[in-house]
Parts: C-alpha cells; sequence; structure tokens
C-alpha cells in the first residue's frame, strides 16, 4: 500500500495537476496489489516507476487562421506512452478540456487496453485543446494542417499510429492524412480510421459500439442470461453511442436514450437509429432537435441534471453504456442504477465512471466491464486495418466483424480467468488491469532497462 501511495504521491510533484492521471494510475496500481505483492521482479525491474512514466511527451504549438483572417493558437499533444508490445497507438482528441493530464491518462489507460487485445500494439495519445464545434469545414482543414506540420515528423506506420478520439472522426483523419502525405511524399498506414475510399477498415466506424456491446452479451452469458428484450441507457451521441444503440438494436434489445453536452433524450418507445444518425452523422447539431420527428420523447437539459450526477443514469432500465466521457457517472448515479435494478453495466467510454461508482458497483456484485476491456473493439480493430494496409488486402465486413467478436471474447475470458485466479471473479476491474499489467510488464523486463 505504501509502495502505491508513494507513487502517486511523487506523480503528485513531478507532474502536478494531473487529476484525471493520477486517478487513472491510482485505480490500476490498487487492482495490482495482489500481482505485486507475490511477484517479487516487477519491483526489482522497477516496472511500475518507468510504467508512470511516459516514453516520450510531445508538446507543440498549434497556429492557425481563422475564416474572419485572424490568428488561433492552440495547444497539441503526442504522449507516447509505452512501445513494450509494439508501435504507440491510441486516438488523438480534439476538445477544449484536452490538457496534458486528460491526454496522458488517456495514454496510460491505453496501455493496458491495447495489452488486453493480445495484439501488437503499444499505448499512446494525443489531442489537442480544439473546440471543432461550430467551425467551418475550412477552417477545420487548416487546423488539421497546422496540427501535423508539427505532428508528422514523430508518427509513422512502424513507430506511432494514431486514430480518432472524441472531435476527431473520418474527415479529421482525412485532412490529417493528406497534410501527411504532402509532407512526407509517403502513402502509408499512419492513421488508423480512415475513409473506406482510401485505406480503411470495414467495421472500423461501428467497433467500439459493437465491440461495447459485445463484452456486455459476453458478461451476460455467464449469468445465463442474453440482451433481448432489455431496455437499455446509453449516454453519448457520439461514433461509440450510435454503433452501440445500432447492436444493441441487431441483438434484440431497447436503448431508450442518448446524450450529448447540452441534455438527455428519452425515448421510452426505442431511440431511432436512422434520425439520431442524420442528425449527429450528417446535419451535426444538438440533440433536442430529434423532438420535431419524434414529439413522444423528452429532452433533459443539462440545467435540470441533478446536484449529484447526470439525469440519463436516474432512468430505470437493465443495461448502462456509457458512451460519452470521463467521470459521466457518478457515486450517486451508480447508487440510482443499482436501486433501478441494473444488472450490467459496459463501459463504451474511456474512465466514465468515478472510482466511488466502480466501487458500488463491485459491492453490489452486477456485471461491470471497465472501459478498458470494454471499449478495446475500437483500437484492436484498428490494428485489424494495420495489418490490411501492411499486407495490401481488404477483409469483408463479415471478416472483421467475426474478428471482432473473437477478439472482444478473448478480452472478456482473459480479464475473467485472472480476476478468478486472484481470488475475485466477479472483479473485472482487476482482472483486466492484472492480465493487460502481466503482458507489458514481462516483455518489458525480457526488453532490459530502456
Ligand atoms: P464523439 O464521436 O466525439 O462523441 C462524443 C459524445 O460525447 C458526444 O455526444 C459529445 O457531446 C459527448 N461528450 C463529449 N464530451 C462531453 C462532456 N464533457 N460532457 C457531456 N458530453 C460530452 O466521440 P467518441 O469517439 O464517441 O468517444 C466517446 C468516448 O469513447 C470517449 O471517452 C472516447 O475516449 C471513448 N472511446 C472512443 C473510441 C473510438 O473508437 N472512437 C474508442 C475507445 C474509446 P457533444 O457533441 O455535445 O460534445
Amino acid at each position: 500500500m505504501t509502495y502505491i501511495h508513494d507513487t502517486i504521491v511523487r506523480l503528485q510533484k513531478t507532474s502536478p495537476a494531473q487529476a484525471e492521471f493520477y486517478q487513472a494510475v491510482e485505480e490500476v496500481l490498487d487492482s495490482l496489489q495482489p500481482i505485486l505483492e507475490t511477484s517479487e521482479k516487477y519491483k526489482r525491474h522497477a516496472i511500475i516507476e518507468r510504467m508512470v512514466e511516459p516514453e516520450r511527451q510531445i508538446m507543440f504549438r498549434v497556429p492557425w487562421v481563422d475564416d474572419q483572417g485572424n490568428v488561433q493558437v492552440n495547444k497539441g499533444y503526442r504522449i507516447e506512452f509505452n512501445s513494450a508490445l509494439g508501435p504507440y497507438k491510441g486516438g488523438l482528441r480534439f476538445h477544449p478540456s484536452v490538457n496534458a493530464g486528460i491526454i496522458k491518462f488517456l495514454g496510460f489507460e491505453q496501455i493496458f487496453k491495447n495489452a488486453l487485445t493480445g495484439l501488437p500494439i503499444g499505448g499512446g495519445k494525443g489531442g489537442a485543446n480544439f473546440d471543432p464545434k461550430g467551425k467551418s469545414d475550412g477552417e477545420i482543414m487548416r487546423f488539421c494542417q497546422s496540427f501535423i506540420n508539427e505532428l508528422y515528423r514523430h508518427i509513422g506506420p512502424t513507430t506511432d499510429v494514431p486514430a480518432g478520439d472524441i472531435g476527431v472522426g473520418a474527415r479529421e483523419i482525412g485532412y490529417m492524412f493528406g497534410q501527411y502525405k504532402r509532407l512526407t511524399g509517403n502513402y502509408d498506414g499512419v492513421f488508423t480510421g480512415k475513409s473506406l475510399l482510401w485505406g480503411g477498415s470495414l467495421v472500423r466506424k461501428e467497433a467500439t459500439g459493437y465491440g461495447c456491446v459485445y463484452f456486455a452479451q459476453y458478461m451476460l452469458a455467464d449469468q445465463g442470461d442474453t440482451l433481448a428484450g432489455k431496455q437499455c441507457l446509453v449516454s453519448g451521441a457520439g461514433n461509440v453511442a450510435i454503433y452501440t444503440i445500432e447492436k444493441l438494436y441487431q441483438l434484440g434489445a431497447r436503448p431508450v436514450t442518448c446524450s450529448d453536452s447540452s441534455g438527455t433524450l428519452y425515448h421510452e418507445a426505442g431511440i431511432n437509429l436512422q434520425t439520431l444518425k442524420e442528425l449527429k452523422e450528417v446535419r451535426k447539431v444538438r440533440l433536442n432537435e430529434y423532438l420535431s420527428a419524434h414529439p413522444d420523447a423528452r429532452f433533459i437539459p443539462v440545467t435540470d441534471y441533478p446536484a449529484d450526477g447526470h439525469a440519463v443514469w436516474r432512468i430505470p432500465a437493465q443495461l448502462a453504456f456509457p458512451c460519452a466521457t470521463q467521470n459521466e457517472l457518478t457515486e450517486a448515479d451508480a447508487e440510482a442504477l443499482v436501486a433501478n435494478g441494473v444488472i450490467a453495466v459496459s463501459e463504451g467510454a474511456n474512465m466514465p465512471s468515478t472510482q466511488e461508482a466502480v466501487e458500488v458497483f463491485l459491492d453490489a456484485r452486477i456485471c461491470y466491464g471497465p472501459g478498458k476491456a470494454a471499449n478495446a473493439g475500437g483500437v484492436a480493430t484498428s490494428q485489424l486495418e494495420m495489418a490490411q494496409n501492411a499486407s495490401m488486402q481488404r477483409w469483408s465486413f463479415e471478416e472483421v466483424d467475426e474478428k471482432l467478436k473473437v477478439i472482444m471474447k478473448n478480452i472478456y475470458l482473459s480479464a475473467s480467468t485472472t480476476a478468478a485466479e486472484f481470488g475475485e471473479p466477479h472483479n473485472l476491474v482487476l482482472g483486466a488491469n492484472i492480465a493487460g499489467f502481466r503482458r507489458v510488464a514481462d516483455a518489458m523486463i525480457e526488453q532490459g532497462v530502456v
């Protein structure tokens, strides 16, 4: 315990004001306690001390010109956290809340998530405190080009392979790839999440959401249950939320909510997927516009949220899929979910539940799939995109989806058997963290002190 405590205290001194990063480190280290106690080699090789320190952190200025001719400046980041298992792999996030601590928490989580997939990928993450909302296409393009004017020298198909995340979809990946190609002269698989027209993989767009639902399916199957007929809560209305909703319908469940930063939509008849895609993928507008097509739905603005949490988690349902952002599900939200009879929570977003909320789920012995296991389908399919690019092949939708299902099943099995091995079979947080850690740590030991 002192070892973990000392590590956090040291991080607070050496990397000040990075609350989300300490939160992610603490959660991982807490669950590593049983393995750190039984295998002294990890301490001897200073694995924890090395793992919490990124191999490389790149921070840079991103100047660009807006439509009015004004010069704007943002902060860009790429954190290359750990390459023991393969090239750095992880998305880019464009959101005004981005700072070094957020990118570090995401990069740290990514190490274990990528290890859990069983694929040869290291962990990294990046982004900028740029807000794409309300920007014209030209502004987005100029921003992406400027971002790559610095980042291109640090990335490559066998060194560091970025993808999308919040605020970064196929359009942004297209502009960044175009600029990378112009600067380097290389046409290679340096990004994943590319358009299907020029090197993208089928199922990549759907993969995180689909994978998160497959994960819930495997958790329920172990309890002799299925998704069929279950009422589900989904938060977010972006890439992950939309394809979580799509897969829930395909497997016979009924998603009744989604949300964005303006509020929560509750449609008891079931969220209309076509309307949602039209609003968010095509028109890119606020969620309350859904009501014009479906007046029987209800929109709860953020101003009406409970003071201690989020309106979406107060609606009774059997399954919950947090798919928006970090810390969007509080202890009070978790208590409300459990009181309302939720039987499983599968996280599409990264660290959406606060540490206190996770404790509530674990104490209640419900099925709880932590993000680093449940949302790993996205990065796994990114690796399948890299494999197709490197071999100049193109696999069918069915082929990729089948591989995704197998990967999600293996992730579930790896987390659940490891949890059982350490005497806490219901605790997939412990199982996922130890299983991911062991793979990375053993590779680091074999590669020497580097
Ligand atoms: P996205 O397409 O940009 O959608 C994000 C959604 O969450 C939007 O509906 C957004 O609403 C909402 N949101 C974001 N920040 C918010 C905030 N601070 N408060 C309230 N709502 C907020 O992003 P995404 O790719 O779906 O990512 C969602 C989550 O999944 C993130 O945690 C991401 O790290 C994680 N994830 C994504 C992938 C992937 O393949 N894309 C893979 C693994 C994990 P507004 O539009 O109103 O802001």
